[in-house]
Parts: structure tokens; sequence; C-alpha cells
């Protein structure tokens, strides 16, 4: 609790003492409960530095050279993707706002008025069922509303059904209605599966190019990885990507990075005049044109310190060695009769579950036990544990 008197130096260490002790440990060995976890010494250099220079990435007359460490991410990865120098890009705060932007990017191209008259037509747009539930949210927060969200049933395998997207815009289609946004996904959140990312972007294209929108957050990290990049074949074709640094690759919370193909959609939804705060300088050296955020801290550094000292191959390793952990443990479910495995190939999710017991019943008990820190997750009607090989 907070007081009026100033706390004494002695009680305000025991407090921190007692606060730290407390609180669940995302780097220990035993924690694999959500889509982050362990840490890389080297990205932790990089996110203390950010937060003892306490810059804002908002122009260059405030962050200096700290906008080349932004920079220089955001072209390696356009690099790594294969979009063309048009590109632009930012560090939003997370998947959710990566995937926001990029809606709100997709809304603008569709019809710019709507920055001034608001929605006013009946905008239409597509995920799969098994996408992430911050597409309900961004429907609403874009006002697009929650009831135009089409989901699209996934195959057996949790991955998009490219013949049912495209019944379902040729339905809204006919009704009137404009499609505009299709947000595919490369790793699920619960089953890591990905979409069929060039099938999808043909279906874009052939409907009066529809805005793609690729979310890599959980598992975008494979773009590094010679053998498992084929799992994002067709990211080239896509008008925006977006992953998640503080995932696969090891970084402390949060590091995200969305690109978009051609940058001059990023500024026009993002860019607003405003006198008192760039007074210097290009805009092309003055990131908060392109950012949500004014004051925004320098989430890159700690990428690019991580991936400075162990180059692009070390970023390889890493992302490799979670497949690698999770051939492991499917192998060991699936050569195990006392488990049942739910998930598939090709993924750092092993979903199971054990001896046929109630998966919220053991996740909790592993969990006070102190054995291990996992969490549940369903697909159609099955709930079982998922175990995520990200903390490497
Ligand atoms: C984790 C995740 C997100 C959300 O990212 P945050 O950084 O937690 O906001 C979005 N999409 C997918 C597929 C994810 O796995």
């Amino acid at each position: 609790s907070l007081g009026d008197s100033p706390t004494i130096k002695k009680e305000f260490a025991d407090t921190l003492r007692k606060l730290i002790l407390a609180t669940p440990k995302s780097s220990s060995a035993l924690f694999f409960n959500q889509l982050f976890g362990g840490r890389n010494s080297k990205a932790v250099i990089g996110d203390l530095l950010a937060v003892l220079l306490n810059n804002s990435m908002a122009t260059y007359k405030i962050s200096g050279p700290q906008v080349g460490v932004e920079k220089e991410i955001l072209l390696q990865v356009k690099n790594l993707i294969g979009y063309k120098e048009n590109y632009g890009g930012t560090f939003p705060t997370g998947g959710s706002m990566s995937n926001f932007m990029s809606l709100i990017i997709a809304r603008d191209k569709k019809n710019l008025d709507i920055r001034n008259t608001g929605v006013n037509q009946k905008l239409i747009m597509y995920a799969s069922d098994n996408a992430h539930y911050s597409i309900a949210k961004n429907a609403s927060f874009s006002g697009i509303g929650r009831d135009n969200v089409r989901y699209i049933k996934s195959n057996s395998f949790g991955c998009l059904d490219v013949k049912l997207l495209e019944e379902a815009i040729n339905i809204d289609l006919k009704k009137g209605y404009t499609p505009f946004y299709i947000n595919a996904t490369a790793g699920t959140t619960v089953l890591g599966a990905f979409d069929p990312i060039d099938a999808i972007a043909d279906v874009c294209e052939k409907y009066d190019s529809i805005w793609f929108h690729v979310d890599g957050a959980y598992c975008g990290g494979a773009m590094f990885s010679a053998k498992y990049k084929h799992l994002l074949k067709g990211v080239d074709r896509s008008d925006s990507f977006s992953y998640n640094a503080h995932k696969m690759l090891g970084t402390p919370l949060t590091c995200s990075i969305i690109l978009v193909k051609d940058k001059k959609y990023l500024s026009g939804s993002f860019s607003n005049d405003a006198e008192y705060l760039y007074q210097t300088d290009g805009d092309e050296f003055n990131l908060g044109k392109t950012s949500f955020q004014c004051g925004r801290r320098n989430d890159a550094l700690k990428f690019w310190t991580l991936w400075k000292s162990l180059g692009t191959n070390g970023l390889e390793k890493i992302v490799d060695q979670q497949f690698i952990l999770a051939d492991v443990a499917r192998d060991y479910v699936r050569n195990n009769s006392d488990y049942q495995l739910y998930s598939f190939d090709d993924s750092i999710s092993i979903c199971f579950n054990y001896k046929g017991i109630d998966p919220d019943v053991l996740c909790t008990a592993l969990y006070e036990e102190k054995e291990t820190v996992v969490g549940f997750g369903n697909f159609r009607e099955d709930t079982f544990i998922r175990l995520v090989t990200i903390n490497g």
C-alpha cells in the first residue's frame, strides 16, 4: 500500500525483496506457460540500456543514433521477408497493437475519408476461428464492429480453410458489403499452426486487393530458420507482417515489429502534424511519424544487442533449438501410452493429455506443487495441456 510519508530505506528494500520473491519466475527453466519465457542476457543488456538512457523514439532530436538501431532491424526484417524498397515499419507495443495498426491501415486504404467521417459502410474482415483474440477487440476499437468479423472455420490441423474463406467473401459481396481485410496467422496461439499464406494471397489479389496482414506474433521468428522458413512461404505477397521478438527470439517483453509493404499507407494512417514536436530533421528520421504513441521506449535496442552479438546465424540457432525441443517433447508424448497428442508436426506447441486427467486440474496441481508452469487450451471439443518450448 502507498501512504503520505516516505518509506525508510530498509523497509523499502524489504518490501521490494518480498515482491521479487513472491513473483512467478518467467526465466526459470520450469516455465512453459505462455508464449514467452526465459531470457537472453544479450537482449537484457539492451533493455537495461534503453531504460537507463530513457529516450523517446519520436524524433531524431531526442533519440539520435538510436533511430538507426530501429531502422536497421526494420531493414533486415524487410530483407528476410522479401518486401521491396518502399517498405515501412515500426515497433508497436505488442502483437495485439500490431494487429490493430494493420487493421487501421487497411480501413484507411479502403476509404481515406473514414479518418474524418467515421465508418459509414459495411466493411467486413476475415480471420480463422483460431486467430488471436485481439482481432475481436480491434474490430470494436476501429469502428468496424465485432459483428463484421467473419471467423473462418479452420481445417483439422487448425489452419485457415481457403475454400471457406472464398465462400464467405462471395456471400458478403452478394449482400453488397465490402470485404477489406484478411488476418492470417503464422503460428496460432494454441496449436502453433500456420495458415496457408500463399493461397490466401491469391484470394486477396482476386477480390479487389483486400488488405492482407500476416500475424506472426508467435512463430514469425521461423523466418530466421533455413529449415522452417517455408512455413511462411508467400509472406512477401502480404501487405503487412508482424511478429514478436519477445516470443521466439527470447528478448524481454515487449518487442514487437510491424512491416508494411508500402510505407505510404503506414504514414497515411499514423502521421499527424505536431509543430511542438517535429522541429528538426526529415521525417525519415522522425519515427513518431509512423508510430501509434508519441513517447515510446526503444524496444528495438534489446533486439539489436541480441542480433549484434549473435549474428543472424545465432538467431537461427535460437529458433531451431525450439523446434528441436518440440520434436523431443512430441516424440516422448507419441511413444508413451499414458499420453495423448493433440497438436501436429512443425509446431513448438505440444498439446497433450496425461492418463485422461482433467488438464485444468493437472495444470493447477503442477503449478501449486511448484513442479512446472504450463497452461491448457482447446481446439474444437478437446481441452489439453499446452507445453510451449519457447523457453529454449
Ligand atoms: C501473442 C500473440 C498476439 C498478441 O501479442 P501481444 O504482444 O501479447 O499483444 C497476437 N497474435 C498471436 C498469434 C499471438 O500468439
